[in-house]
């Protein structure tokens, strides 16, 4: 933290914070008052003028997530605020105005997500194609291509006879003749494209792979029409080679100028296959591709309550508002330690009941890096840091990143290029978790260039090592750089020396690229299930005594602890509805903290797994206009289909009522509005009854980003 800083915090209170910020409001300057709002509240949280004078100014600088925090914030103190309610009516409304300009160029794209999906070849599938390719020539000996050769015109005419014959013998349902004939046609003319494609499909029809795909295999790659190379990719994949169905596939979708949609999905269904099913495999769920793009489907029927799986984070940083909570800087699991959870009452305690606390207390086996900057819970998530990402951003090896740790410290307040301070980072996340995505990247390319003996990685290192990362989807459209230059700034610095003279450079594309790819996929969790309290009261267990009842009743109270946003691999492939069943809540994943995915409504095998982006509570326009705003895509899941955005126009027929009339609503739940009784039977049963009346989750939020376009 920087001296300025320090001063002022020893010198004000909650209310001088308080106060500051309503001077800097009345004046116009709402970041200095956000500012001062936002130390209000790290001194007392339960402050409501400051949720109020915070979510105002927010609103003010166009960062509506941040303002709609602070509200909900306040109503947890008084649930009946009358002014945050009228506040958060005009939020919703300045939400509207944003949206109705955007949303309904939106609503009318069609949106297919395979136009944003790349089919790269994956920089280690080299080897396993390879390996692929000697499972195709030795086990079902497939050769490419025929030797060349000039068939004579008279047995070109006799084959094509033949086929004619061939197809009217299918068309009597005698499919082994017709293999028979195709057979003998191309005798006569073994290049007969037409009779290889037909002979295939009968071969495929009976179950014959092998056979169908040996005739695909010896028509030539030129004369190879975009419907050969989809039906190749079709086999390979029935033959359990994904890496050449890819192969095929890509093929069929170049060659059909991206104009086969069919064959880019098929290629996406396969990758998501391949990649996700060894992360499934021990789970009642499977990865496939659809239009929405990668979706989680449930492989049996699952229960409200069950866990349908657990995952661990890749990438993982604190948010900025829990800066000052310890947590272990690699795994998340908190280091509360006695005097933080006591409070000042720790001192007073007596003797025997200090002692029995110290006793008792979890060991503290945390440790710090040398450079002071990053705390662990223990060695091994030190020498686990240090070999995944820590030695290439640690300040005592790289003076560079002293302003990344003293830009987590100052909660993204820095010095601007006109050297004056402000907020330079306006995410909630901490920088430090976007220097770790790199700083992985780096080892793991340095990991590899020692492995084969050189001193600078090659163009494959680095595509290898961005391995990892891949899984997570990269959405947004502006950019970013140009709006963070600082932040930007200090990591091209940080990066353009890793050690042993490796650099990384980060362009503005990569730092785009990177930053959005944060910002998709960040989920919100904590060690909430794991905290020292737990340990505690576990070896309190079978303690009796009267010290120890005192102990249990001071321990009622949950302990605070950090909320880190993490990128979950296998999570990040949920889709949002607003009528969701399943819900994200804090786990314990191989004794770390880590998220669990568990039911929040019955699922059938088969269902699609919907996670919430969102507050679900809110009404259909604003869950809209705030999906849009910060996840870029128009709802379209049951619940939206099936509830209204008001009395003038029919939810189920789409008729507009006349001027000075409005329609009735749904008596139950109040969100949607029918011009008839014939109008309301019809949605409910074509689909309102599913979502009328819904219950709620409010557990851990996805990470929403402040949006930075407005800057
Ligand atoms: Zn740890
Ligand atoms: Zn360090
Ligand atoms: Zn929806
Ligand atoms: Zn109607
Ligand atoms: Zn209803």
């Amino acid at each position: 933290m920087s001296e300025e800083v320090n001063v002022i915090i020893g010198h004000l209170d909650a209310n001088g914070f308080l106060q500051n910020s309503e001077l800097h409001f009345s004046k116009g300057d709402f970041l200095k008052a956000l500012e001062n709002a936002k130390a209000a509240l790290q001194i007392e949280n339960k402050n409501i003028k400051a949720c109020i004078i915070a979510g105002r100014s927010a609103t003010r600088l166009k960062r509506f997530d941040e303002s709609y925090y602070f509200y909900k914030e306040g109503l947890k103190i008084d649930p009946k605020n009358k002014i945050i309610a009228e506040e958060l009516i005009d939020l919703q409304k300045i939400l509207l105005d944003h949206f109705d300009k955007m949303g309904i160029e939106a609503k009318e794209q069609d949106y297919n997500a395979v136009h944003f999906c790349s089919q790269d070849v994956y920089p280690e599938d080299k080897e396993l194609f390879l390996l692929e390719k000697e499972i195709l020539e030795t086990k079902y000996k497939l050769e490419n291509r025929l030797p060349s050769m000039i068939v004579d015109p008279i047995k070109r005419k006799e084959a094509a006879q033949i086929l004619m014959k061939a197809h009217k013998i299918i068309l009597a349902g005698e499919t082994e003749d017709a293999i028979k004939q195709c057979t003998i046609a191309l005798d006569a003319d073994p290049l007969n494209i037409t009779a290889r494609q037909l002979r295939a499909r009968l071969n495929q029809e009976k179950g014959n792979i092998e056979q169908s795909l040996q005739d695909l295999y010896a028509i030539p790659k030129e004369n190879r029409s975009v419907d050969i190379w989809k039906f190749g990719g079709i086999l390979l994949h029935q033959l359990g080679l994904p890496v050449h169905a890819e192969f095929w596939y890509r093929k069929a979708t170049t060659l059909s100028q991206m104009k086969d949609i069919e064959a880019a999905m098929m290629f996406q269904k396969v990758r998501a296959e391949r990649i996700y099913g060894p992360l499934t495999i021990n789970y009642p769920i499977k990865v496939n591709f659809t239009k929405y793009g990668r979706s989680i489907f449930a492989t049996k029927g699952l229960k409200i309550g069950e866990i349908a799986f657990e995952d661990k984070p890749v990438v993982l940083g604190k948010l900025l508002q829990y800066k000052d909570i310890s947590a272990c800087d690699h795994c998340a699991a908190s280091l509360l330690t006695p005097a933080e959870y006591f409070g000042e009452k720790y001192m007073e305690f007596n003797p025997p009941l200090r002692s029995l606390i110290k006793e008792k207390w979890p060991k503290d086996e945390s440790v710090r890096c040398s450079c002071q900057r990053q705390v662990y819970c223990n060695a091994k998530c030190q020498n686990e840091a240090w070999e995944q990402y820590h030695q290439i951003i640690c300040p005592n090896k790289n003076v560079h990143a002293h302003a990344l740790y003293d830009l987590h410290d100052n909660a993204g307040y820095g010095l601007n290029k006109d050297g004056i301070r402000e907020e330079i980072w306006v995410p909630q996340y901490s920088p430090i978790l976007l220097a770790r995505m790199w700083a992985m990247i780096v080892m793991e390319a340095k990991r590899l260039m020692r492995k084969n003996g050189l001193s600078q990685p090659t163009f494959q290192h680095w595509a290898k090592a961005k391995t990892s990362l891949r899984k997570f989807i990269v959405f947004g459209k502006s950019n970013v750089a140009s709006k963070l230059p600082e932040v930007f700034n200090m990591m091209r610095e940080i990066f353009s020396d890793c050690g042993d003279g490796v650099k990384y450079e980060i362009t503005e594309e990569e730092f785009n690229a990177r930053y959005y790819q944060a910002t998709c996929n960040l989920q919100s969790y904590s060690s909430s299930l794991s905290t020292p309290i737990h340990g505690l009261l576990k070896n309190l267990n079978g303690v009796n005594g009267i010290t120890t009842m005192i102990l249990l009743k001071l321990t009622k109270e949950e302990p605070k602890v950090a909320t880190f946003a993490g990128m979950f691999p296998l999570h990040a492939s949920l889709n949002h509805a607003c009528d969701n069943n399943v819900e994200i809540i804090d786990g314990l994943v191989d004794g770390r903290p880590g998220v669990y995915v568990r039911v929040f409504r019955d699922l059938n095998a088969g269902d699609e797994l919907f996670t919430t982006y969102i507050d679900t509570t809110m009404p259909r326009k604003i869950r809209r206009a705030w999906l849009f705003k910060s996840f870029n895509f128009w709802c379209q899941c049951r619940r939206c289909q099936f509830e209204g955005d008001g009395p003038n126009i029919c939810t189920n027929c789409g008729k507009y009522a006349q001027e000075d009339k409005k329609f009735q609503h749904c008596g139950k739940c109040k969100k949607a509005w029918y011009c008839s009784l014939q109008c309301q039977k019809e949605a409910w049963v074509k689909g309102h009854i599913a979502i009328c009346q819904l219950q709620h989750s409010m557990v851990n939020p996805k990470t929403i980003d402040t949006d930075l376009q407005d800057r």
